[in-house]
């Protein structure tokens, strides 16, 4: 046996790691990124902010500042505290370390974020995929009947979903909530809460078992990394046991808070890219061989097909969207409801025109 063989776990051998592509010289719509920089005015608010931050201390890890921030703009119930994760990608790793009991179990539909299975493996737990419709609205009855047959401890429920942008029904949710009951929690992900406009955040004092997380990397801030997740104080004593001490470092912590005091120049670009969405969303939907799924997030699931109906039509409209140095998500090998589609970033009014011309290109027509 090898040096790795004789240490690494099988199963982390057995995966790959996750895939960024390098997007130098390309138009980026595929990771959900916001388009719009700092204005100048901002940038030096926040240069001089940053310059005045006391980088050769720890940070005070209670956090209370950014906490503060965060609960203000983003409307966490009185009384209602946060964990904060180096980005929502470590919340979720931390409520697997603290959940992976032995046989223990993660739920979520599917397609889903790739993270929940991924986290939930590393914690040595087994996943359960529910299938979602084929319209990607929730199976309410499939759900229902996976809880009880798993009693999975940890469910997740992504509103909006990624990749689909669906935003599921609130009753099916609180069901299914309901259903899960104190055997387990459940994560409603709010990613893209700026694009939805609706939250569960407010409803925390409904649920005992349930957890709402958030982060500000699709209102514009993905480089920061932060991520914040509520919950009944008892359960966030328990998660915060297994965050690292000093998770959030001190350059994410002042730039947050400074940037939350100008909170309404994110709030006005995730309103302009609602209003872009619903335009590329009629663009697309016009074009012959094009199915636009629903989406109330800052990105649009579609499905290509041609007349032939290929099977592989996804893949040759998004090698014709890299020929033309636009990168999108082809999701098409994600799962088998997700065939010949591609999930596009919605951006600025140039850069989705860009996009339009190139996959009218693209697709031929
Ligand atoms: C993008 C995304 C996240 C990850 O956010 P980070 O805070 O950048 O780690 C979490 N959940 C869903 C559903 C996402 O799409």
């Amino acid at each position: 046996m090898s040096l790795v063989e004789n240490i690494i776990r099988a199963d982390v051998r057995a995966l790959s790691a996750y895939n960024v592509p390098d997007a130098t010289g390309f138009l980026k719509l595929d990771a959900m990124e916001n388009p719009y920089t700092l204005t100048p005015e901002l940038q030096q608010a926040l240069a001089k902010r940053l310059s005045e931050t006391d980088l050769n201390r720890y940070p005070v890890p209670n956090y209370a500042g950014i906490k503060t921030a965060l609960s203000t703009h983003f409307g966490v119930p009185e009384g209602y505290d946060l964990v904060l994760g180096n980005g929502s990608d470590e919340l979720i790793a931390m409520i697997s370390i603290a959940c992976a009991k032995p046989g223990a179990k993660v739920l979520a539909p599917l397609p889903g974020f790739v993270m929940y299975a991924m986290s939930a493996k590393f914690a040595g737990m087994e996943f359960i995929g529910v299938p979602l419709k084929t319209d990607f609205t929730l199976d309410k009855a499939a759900m229902l009947a996976a809880i009880a047959e798993h009693r999975p401890a940890v469910t997740y429920l992504a509103y909006p979903n990624n990749p689909t942008g669906t935003l599921f029904d609130a009753a099916d949710m609180e069901e299914i909530i309901h259903a899960v009951g104190d055997t387990g929690v459940v994560i409603v992900d709010e990613a893209y809460q700026p694009f939805a406009q609706t939250s569960f955040m407010s409803r925390l004092p409904e649920f005992s078992n349930l957890i709402v997380m958030r982060t500000v990397s699709k209102l514009g801030l993905a480089g920061i990394r932060l991520g914040y997740m509520s919950a009944s104080a008892e359960l966030l004593e328990e998660f915060d046991k297994v965050r690292p001490p000093y998770n959030i470092n001190v350059l994410t912590e002042a730039a947050i808070i400074c940037l939350l005091e100008h909170a309404e120049i994110f709030e006005a670009q995730a309103a302009q890219l609602r209003a872009q969405r619903s335009e590329l969303s009629s663009q697309l939907a016009a074009l012959p061989g094009v199915e636009v799924f629903p989406s109330a997030a800052n990105f649009l699931l579609i499905r290509v097909s041609n007349n032939a109906k290929s099977e592989t039509y996804g893949n040759e409209v998004f090698t014709k969207l890299l020929e033309q140095k636009i990168l999108v998500k082809n999701v098409g090998k994600m799962h088998d409801l997700l065939q010949n589609c591609l999930r596009i970033t919605v951006s600025t009014p140039e850069e989705n025109a860009l996009f339009l011309k190139a996959f009218t290109l693209a697709l031929n027509i």
